[in-house]
């Protein structure tokens, strides 16, 4: 697979893992519990920095805009489909057997779409 492709979805699982911490960690605060998810959330920032830093500008700035208009920038595709907008991607790219060795983004959304397999 595609590095930086990997480290796109590594990006959107761990702000997926940042904002799941996030509610919980209200729910916590609620319930006058411990500080140790905060640690976690801090750790996961920081890991997060780690990403974006390998990340090369371009598709950086592409993920910042999607997650900021989306809300979820990286999607995998389902049956042919982007599973962000569910528009069917073209043939020759769902058939290609290096489909995963290079970013392909959905002609309708716009996110960046990779096939989990
Ligand atoms: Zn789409």
């Amino acid at each position: 697979m595609n590095k930086q492709l990997e480290k796109l979805i590594s990006l959107h699982d761990l702000d997926v893992m940042i904002a799941d911490l996030g509610r919980k960690d209200i729910i916590k605060r609620e319930m006058e519990m411990g500080l140790q998810s905060d640690d976690a959330l801090e750790e996961l920032k920081k890991l997060r920095e780690e990403y974006c830093g390998s990340i090369n500008r371009k598709w950086r700035g592409l993920y910042n805009q999607l997650t900021r208009h989306y809300g979820n920038a990286v999607v995998p595709a389902l049956m042919g489909r982007c599973a962000g907008c569910l528009t069917r991607l073209p043939t020759a790219v769902c058939s290609d057997p290096e489909r995963n060795m290079k970013i392909h983004t959905c002609p309708t959304c716009g996110r960046i779409i990779y096939w989990a397999d």
